[in-house]
C-alpha cells in the first residue's frame, strides 16, 4: 500500500486529513499525559501535608504521606493516610484530590497550603 501522504509537502502547507488526524491524536495524547496532576511532595520533604475536606472547607487536617514516587526529579504523593480513619488514600485525577471511602461516606480531601 502506498500512502498518498508523500504527495503533500512536508512543510505543512497542505496536509491530508489522515495526517491532520494523526497530529491531533498525538497532541491529544501528550496533553492527556500532562493532566496527571498528582501533587508533588512539598519541597521541604515534610512527611505530613495539610488537607481540607471538600465538604467542610473550614477545617484543615494533617495527613500523613504514606507513599511517594519520583517523577521528573521530584517526588509526587501517591498515597496519603486519611486524616479520619488512617487508611491509605490514592490520588483521584478526576476529583483532583485524595479520596477515602473507608470510613462512612466518601470523603474528598484536597491538599492545601499550610499558611
Ligand atoms: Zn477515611
Amino acid at each position: 500500500m502506498t500512502n498518498n501522504l508523500s504527495l503533500f509537502d512536508s512543510m505543512g502547507r497542505r496536509q491530508t486529513m489522515q495526517e491532520k488526524y494523526k497530529q491531533q491524536m498525538k497532541a491529544y495524547r501528550k496533553k492527556k499525559m500532562k493532566t496527571d496532576n498528582t501533587p508533588y511532595l512539598p519541597p521541604d520533604g515534610a512527611e505530613e501535608v495539610f488537607v481540607m475536606n471538600s465538604l467542610n472547607p473550614e477545617e484543615k487536617l494533617k495527613a500523613k504521606v504514606l507513599k511517594t514516587k519520583e517523577k521528573q526529579h521530584r517526588l509526587i504523593i501517591t498515597s496519603l493516610a486519611c486524616p479520619v480513619c488512617g487508611e491509605g488514600m490514592t490520588w483521584d485525577n478526576k476529583w483532583e484530590a485524595f479520596v477515602c471511602s473507608k470510613h462512612g461516606k466518601k470523603a474528598i480531601y484536597e491538599i492545601v497550603d499550610t499558611d
